[in-house]
């Protein structure tokens, strides 16, 4: 069908820019009513209006995913605005990459608090009424570097890899009564996720490998969670990995 998620509600999380604000559209195209939760309010009005004027029916959440109360009434709200959540995209992230040695630990808060304790804040403030309607998906974003890692990204690597292991777990833990946990697996896309890194080095290394290469679109990723969340309910993909096809 054209619109498979016709009738669907989803929650996308950093829907302000890069993968989720694409995500987030994709999903609307597809049919679901949109709520998009990030810190930045101008964008989500910005975004909001434009999906609006395509005929979509958007939230916008006021949505720090480090603030657990925050991720609770995100969900709370768009079961109560919006009908429903079928769909959450965990996709809030930081990458802030750098050595371990002379690391700033405030770094490392950042990402572990955002990656990780963000994503498991959301998933706990969507889980029980997913198990309760026996249907849901849950799609977190995580990374090539929650797969491999590599020197000068540690900690980065670290919460992707948190990632992984809590999808797994939670997958077998609810998969039997019909909620799918995927996992989209990213490599380099092009978007503003390099201009937070604060080790000057690291920065310019990331900015650099950006132009050796023709990176992927955040459009690229959108369609492969809008595929994920439109498969029948027997058929889960648990897994996706998608990497410009230059990267090594
Ligand atoms: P962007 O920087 O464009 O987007 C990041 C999004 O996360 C923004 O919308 C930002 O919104 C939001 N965000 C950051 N912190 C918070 C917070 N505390 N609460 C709520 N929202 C937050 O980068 P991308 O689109 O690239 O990143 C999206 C995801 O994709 C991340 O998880 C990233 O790790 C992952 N990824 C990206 C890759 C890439 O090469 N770009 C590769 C592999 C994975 P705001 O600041 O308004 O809150």
């Amino acid at each position: 069908p054209a619109r498979p998620l016709q009738g669907k509600v989803a929650l996308v999380t950093g829907a302000s820019s890069g993968i989720g604000a694409a995500t987030a559209e994709a999903l609307a195209a597809a049919g679901a009513a949109v709520a998009i939760g990030a810190r930045r309010r101008d964008r989500l009005d910005e975004l909001a209006g434009r999906f609006r004027g395509d005929g979509a029916t958007v939230l916008q959440l006021d949505l720090d995913v480090t603030d657990e109360q925050a991720c609770a009434d995100a969900v709370a709200r768009t079961r109560s605005e919006l009908g429903g959540l079928d769909v959450l995209v965990n996709n809030a992230g930081v990458m802030l990459l750098g050595t371990i040695v002379g690391a700033d630990p405030e770094d490392w808060r950042r990402m572990m608090s955002t990656n990780v304790l963000g994503l498991m804040y959301m998933t706990h403030a969507a889980i029980d009424g997913m198990v309760e309607q026996g249907a849901g998906d849950i799609v977190n974003v995580s990374s090539v570097a929650g797969r491999l890692a590599r020197k000068g990204a540690g900690v980065y690597n670290a919460s992707k890899w948190a990632v992984n292991a809590f999808s797994e777990s939670l997958r077998q833990e609810v998969t039997g009564r019909g909620v799918r946990i995927g996992l989209v697996e990213p490599g380099a896309v092009a978007t503003e996720l390099t201009d937070h890194i604060t080790q000057p080095e690291a920065k310019a290394a990331s900015k650099k490998m950006a132009t050796m290469i023709t990176p992927l679109q955040s459009e690229d990723i959108a369609r492969a969670v809008v595929y994920m969340v439109s498969q029948p309910r027997h058929v889960a993909v648990n897994e996706m990995l998608v990497r410009p096809t230059d990267q090594e």
